[in-house]
């Protein structure tokens, strides 16, 4: 609650309906389809514009943070590339889209400055649908809480109201790292005792809005952990010994607080995060395993983890400005000493494994403040599968067999680790 007061943001909303369009969200949602995303600059103002083929109703707000412009639009598809260079002056620094939930697809600004949405303009010709969005720098004071609604309606109309914005994702982020109360833990273990397979959790990580690094060849972090998370299940379930949780199975962005969510409330007892990231040396390959730890085993890692904390920001989330100090910090003294050990022992299992398949980094076994192993009741481990910023990495993780072969070795590791009769 404190933490919400503290980081009173203003959220400028507008929404913009196609006014002549009276098809259905639900038949709308598999038709639109968007050829172009262009950002342009002229008199000072910065205009971000979408073409597509059908209904653009979209919901625009601004977050702080950092200063971030959001477009979430009902599902559509997007191309591949924006078109033309980002205009080296006006407010956008970077830009991404794909699909953030089920029924949203979404654009990311980021912003080298704040801005506020000075106007948008919706119109259809020649049966294109353009949506024009325009930025301008602002020196608005952020405790000013301000929602507007343009269009959607017959008449067009415009309409300000004081609605305050959503709660922070931050809250939502805490109440569901909360540890289990202890009858739901003991129901949970009584459970998996009853039942023969084990669980394990499969986290691909990023996707849909948050491409996760690209490679020079162009691979995007997002597909190579995808089709790795679905190969690693395939082959844990053809024992017969594992169920999989699958915290995405598709092409979307899921908030890190919600992959250790979805992973606890299907009883996992084991969380593997996969990842294949970029280092800034293109010279540099191999595996590495990460576990959680308050404190960050090499300058390193530190920053790695905290390019992977940014992941809910890459997807316009509003984390808070105070979530990476202090909610980080009281989180991780709630994870449990055994499950940190338990975490640890099937790392070192996994370095050793992975080993006789594929190359590995120096020190393999590393360890940062990852919010996404924070689960407290569920040993996790982060597996970077390699790097896209070296070729041969590259060339490699968009192999299905070099993937399979990795995850091969995953498998061993997970069967020594129930294997033990503690960790
Ligand atoms: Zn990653």
């Amino acid at each position: 609650m404190i933490n919400s007061l503290k980081s009173l943001r203003w959220a400028f909303l507008v929404l913009v309906g196609l006014l002549s369009c009276a098809i259905q969200a639900g038949a709308e949602a598999a038709s639109t389809r968007i050829t172009e995303v262009r950002v342009s600059l002229s008199d000072g103002a910065t205009r971000v514009t979408l073409i597509g083929k059908g209904s653009l109703r979209a919901e625009i707000f601004t977050l702080d943070s950092p200063d971030r412009v959001v477009v979430d639009l009902p599902v559509v598809q997007w191309p591949d590339a924006i078109s033309g260079a980002l205009p080296r002056k006006g407010v956008v620094a970077q830009l991404r889209f794909g699909q953030f939930n089920p029924a949203t697809s979404r654009l990311v600004l980021d912003l080298k400055e704040p801005a506020r949405v000075a106007g948008t303009e919706l119109r259809t010709v020649d049966g294109k649908t353009r949506l024009q969005i325009e930025l301008r720098p602002t020196k608005v004071p952020k405790t000013v809480e301000t929602r507007t609604t343009v269009g959607d309606g017959p008449d067009g109309g415009n309409k300000a109201d004081q609605t305050p914005p959503k709660p922070p994702a931050k809250e939502e982020a805490q109440a569901a790292l909360t540890p289990r109360g202890q009858a739901d833990q003991k129901a949970a273990s009584d459970a998996e005792r009853a039942s023969a397979k084990r669980v394990v959790a499969i986290d691909a990580g990023h996707g849909g809005v948050d491409p996760g690094a690209i490679g020079s060849l162009g691979t995007l972090e997002k597909n190579i952990t995808l089709a790795a998370a679905r190969e690693l299940r395939r082959l844990l379930e053809a024992t017969g010994r594992y169920r999989v949780v699958m915290t995405r199975n598709s092409d979307i962005y899921v908030p890190l607080a919600e992959r250790v969510e979805i992973a606890r409330k299907g009883k996992s007892e084991l969380f593997i995060s996969l990842h294949a990231d970029k280092h800034d040396s293109p010279k540099v390959r191999g595996a590495s395993v990460y576990t959680l730890s308050e404190t960050a085993s090499d300058a390193e890692t530190e920053a790695f983890a905290r390019r992977e904390n940014s992941s809910d920001l890459v997807a316009g989330i509003d984390i808070g400005e105070d979530y990476d100090e202090e909610v980080a910090r009281i989180l991780i003294s709630l994870v449990q000493q055994s499950t940190m050990n338990c975490s640890a022992v099937f790392a070192s299992g996994l370095t050793k494994h992975i080993k006789k398949q594929t190359r590995l980094l120096p020190r393999p076994h590393r360890f940062a403040g990852f919010r996404v192993l924070k689960a407290p009741d569920v040993p996790s481990v982060l597996v970077e599968m390699g790097y896209l910023s070296n070729k041969v990495d590259e060339k490699g993780l968009r192999n299905a067999a070099t993937r399979s072969k990795i995850m091969k070795a995953v498998v061993k590791a997970v069967d020594a680790y129930f294997a033990r009769r503690s960790c």
